[in-house]
């Protein structure tokens, strides 16, 4: 059978010409052919109608993957939504703490009148109210981290507490007490440090200084009078007894010789009723003043009584003790006063031994000193 080419023919009882195929075979027998024929266009509308079902089923099985599809996207769109306004919500927040932390700042700096820092947590000083400026002699527009010493010495020494605090695991000190050098002298604060923290989270530090220069020397003044006499700037009976055990203690610690010298001003009523109580004042002033040159910083001189006095010298037995008495008689001796008269004085000597009390040892310095003036005064006498 052979196939014929494509050709267009008319469709049967209708007037439209449609694509048709014949095939013929040849029947060599009979010398018959016969032949048949189709119209392809028939046969493709019906494959057009066919793949139209087939897209149709197709199409309803796409419609559930296209919806899975969007819905996954649309919920990958929604999850990134949700974190970009999570982080906008952050942000926000971080810039509403500054803010809020920048107005809490500002209201202190404006409501201490005092001088005043914000540090961050390591201790660098970040910013500081005008009274701050004024104590560091800065000007207004400089800010504090300006190289100035006084105020690197005050950052270095929040930054060396913090650390020291942090490593220790222990607690910020309160306050803590600093000298500065400025420009009208070295002067006493104390700083007082205060955590600055937002919701629970350390932020930085503010610092307050105050300047106690003034309370110190007060301080240091009214101490001064309770264990000094008023006259002649000596320790006072009070202050022997406070210093007394420790200074023992001490010496038999390390192993060194303590000894007493008590010393009497001969005669002194004389001078009093000769020539007044104010020279006899001066004369008191004088007497301590010599005895104060024989004397090292260790040892202690106390007016124990009106003309009666005791030097507590430390690292010395009572033959040294006796050599510093004669040299402090014999000043004291050669020294004339403006009126032309000269005194003398009585020295008892006792060395301190490890039982001693203060009031065993002073007797015994009595007892000598009682043997000097019994002997005639002027002269130094052992116990
Ligand atoms: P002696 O050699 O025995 O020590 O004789 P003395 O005259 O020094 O001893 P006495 O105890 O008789 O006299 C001590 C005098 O010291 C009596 C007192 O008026 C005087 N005196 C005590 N305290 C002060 C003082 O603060 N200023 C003056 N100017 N005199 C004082
Ligand atoms: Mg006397
Ligand atoms: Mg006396």
């Amino acid at each position: 059978m052979v196939a014929g080419p494509e050709y267009y023919f008319k469709i049967i009882g209708t007037n439209k010409i449609a694509k048709k195929i014949s095939f013929v075979r040849y029947y060599k027998p009979w010398h018959w052919m016969i032949g048949t024929g189709f119209y392809i266009t028939v046969f493709e509308n019906k494959l057009k109608s066919k793949d139209k079902e087939l897209m149709a089923i197709v199409s309803k099985r796409n419609k559930w993957f296209l919806a899975a599809l969007i819905l996954s996207f649309g919920l990958i769109i929604s999850i990134f939504i949700y974190l970009i306004l999570l982080f906008l919500n952050r942000i926000n927040q971080y810039i509403k703490r500054i803010e809020e932390d920048d107005r809490f700042k500002q209201k202190l700096i404006y409501m201490i009148p005092n001088p005043m820092f914000f540090s961050d947590e390591q201790g660098n000083i970040l910013e500081c109210n005008e009274d701050f400026k004024e104590l560091f002699g800065l000007d207004e527009k400089d800010n504090c981290n300006i190289p100035q010493d006084s105020l690197r010495r005050i950052e270095d020494k929040l930054k060396e507490i913090l650390k020291k605090s942090k490593k220790e695991h222990t607690e910020i000190p309160e306050n803590i007490e600093i000298e500065l050098q400025l420009e009208d002298g070295i002067k006493s604060f104390e700083m007082y440090i205060s955590p600055l923290q937002y919701k629970n989270e350390l932020s930085g530090y503010v610092c307050i200084i105050i300047d106690i220069t003034e309370k110190k020397e007060n301080q240091e003044k009214l101490y001064n009078q309770s264990i000094k006499d008023e006259l002649t700037g000596a320790f006072n009976r009070r202050y022997l007894k406070s210093l007394f055990s420790a200074e023992l203690k001490k010496a038999k610690d390390k192993k060194y010789k303590i000894s007493l010298i008590m010393f009497d001003i001969d005669f002194f009523k004389k001078v009093n009723d000769t020539y007044g109580h104010d020279v006899g004042d001066k004369v008191l002033k004088k007497v301590v003043e010599i005895a104060e040159k024989h004397i090292r910083k260790e040892d202690f001189l106390f007016r124990i009584g009106g003309e009666e006095f005791v030097i507590m010298l430390a690292g010395a037995d009572k033959n040294k003790a006796y050599h510093i008495a004669e040299e402090i008689r014999k000043d004291i001796k050669s020294y004339v006063f403006e009126e032309g008269f000269n005194i003398t004085v009585s020295f008892g000597i006792a060395e301190i031994e490890e039982d001693d009390t203060l009031d065993s040892a002073l007797k015994k310095a009595d007892k000598a000193l009682y043997e000097a003036k019994n002997e005639g005064r002027d002269r130094s006498r052992v116990f």
